[in-house]
């Protein structure tokens, strides 16, 4: 039986009915969740992955005023262009290399995943799927089918069918890509399969398999994604482009915005038959995508990503100096701290949230605790927080003896 944290929350933080979702959180500045009476907690999720550049980041509140002054939405369709969208798209683009010029926007991660799933299914007219055991991809009909979590799926059946799925860093199984294959989604590391690592040559293999087969590659980098990993995209460290880019959660700077990015060649198949091939009439939000420009700006100026690995590496030394501590499982500043233990993990987040830091487990790993806090922390915060983890660690370690 995997912990409920909710419940976990509501037992031990000592809500009432009144908050039975969790920790009630009053304002946010940086790395800090400030909670009524003085309550506070440094938040080590950035939920989930999402608050890259730090909670309330004066740049992305000024952005979102900004653009609702200017105007909240239009119309979508092309009649009309939303200059936001342009500028976004523009930007990103300028970072991307020549395989991903083509932006679309969607309004989550979710989303993004359908609309990659739909691209491929067009551009190679073939319906089979391929994805990996234990990726997350979304809640919706088609991101579940994908998904590799058994117990999110049986309620919701009937699913896509034509969905086969694979161990992830195993490159026997990479034959079962076959001509049939629409696509291949994966995560590049895998987030709540518990951060686990490509194996090295594992994404080459996959490259060369899908080349082989005619099958698209569908990165999703929805959690990796916006500099969280050390670079702006994990692919771009790993040296392996996909043909579709899945973005979303810091890509909108805590708005909700996401993207599939392919090659105009690959995404103009949504531009025929029947014409406007996935449409969403709030996708690209204009004041999403002024906040997402702001976040990327000031991400790049600041020179977050190149400090995402040393960060980790401060994260790192610490956690791996307690004995409790199995494993750690590392890209840049996304960590699984590996206990081997369910029930210690449980009660080390207990402990934590107790005693003023937010974490959790992963969805398809609850033996490790994740470390993912904005890139903005400072190396005092990161110290604040490790003692912090290690306490509680000692804590847990001691209820279990
Ligand atoms: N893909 C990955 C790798 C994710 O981590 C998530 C969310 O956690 C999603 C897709 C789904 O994104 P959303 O919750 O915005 O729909």
């Amino acid at each position: 039986m995997k912990p409920n944290l909710r419940q976990l929350f509501f037992e031990h933080v000592g809500q009432t009915s009144d908050f039975p979702m969790g920790l009630e959180v009053e304002r946010a500045e940086g790395v800090w969740l400030l909670g009524p009476n003085g309550k506070k907690w440094i938040d080590l999720i950035s939920g989930v992955s999402v608050s890259n550049v730090g909670h309330n980041n004066p740049a992305v509140v000024e952005a979102v005023c900004s653009q609702a002054r200017d105007y909240l939405h239009l119309m979508v369709y092309g009649e009309v262009i939303q200059s936001p969208q342009v500028r976004y798209a523009a930007r990103i683009a300028e970072l991307l290399p020549p395989r991903l010029q083509s932006v679309y926007f969607v309004n989550s991660g979710s989303e993004a995943v359908e609309g990659a799933l739909k691209l491929a299914k067009r551009y190679t007219g073939r319906t089979e799927l391929v994805s990996f055991k234990n990726a997350y991809h979304g809640s919706t009909h088609g991101s579940l089918s994908v998904m590799g979590g058994e117990e999110y799926r049986n309620s919701y059946r009937p699913l896509l069918p034509d969905v086969q799925q694979l161990r992830f860093n195993r490159p026997e199984d990479l034959e079962q890509i076959t001509a049939r294959t629409a696509c291949v989604i994966v995560e590049p590391v895998q987030g709540e399969g518990g951060i686990q690592l490509p194996a090295p040559g594992f994404l080459e293999a996959l490259r060369r398999r899908c080349d082989e087969t005619g099958a698209l590659l569908i990165f999703d980098e929805i959690q990796t994604g916006t500099g969280r990993t050390g670079t702006l995209y994990y692919f771009q460290q790993a040296g392996v482009t996909p043909d579709i880019l899945c973005t979303a959660k810091s890509f909108g700077g805590g708005m909700p915005l996401g993207a599939f990015i392919s090659s105009d060649g690959i995404m103009s198949t949504l531009k025929t038959n029947p014409v406007l091939g996935h449409i969403t009439t709030f996708g690209g939000h204009p004041v999403c995508c002024a906040a997402g420009l702001a976040a990327l700006e000031y991400l790049l100026g600041e020179g977050l990503m190149q400090q995402a690995d040393a960060k980790g590496a401060r994260y790192e030394q610490a956690m791996r100096a307690h004995p409790a501590v199995k494993e750690v499982r590392r890209a840049g500043l996304l960590m699984a701290v590996e206990f081997g233990d369910a029930a210690l993990c449980e009660r080390v987040v207990q402990r934590a949230v107790e005693t003023g830091l937010l974490t959790e487990w992963f969805l398809f790993w609850p033996t490790a605790l994740r470390i993912a806090p904005p890139l903005t922390i400072t190396d005092d915060e990161i110290d604040a927080s490790c003692r912090i983890l290690l306490d509680a660690i000692d804590h847990a370690v001691a209820r279990a003896g």
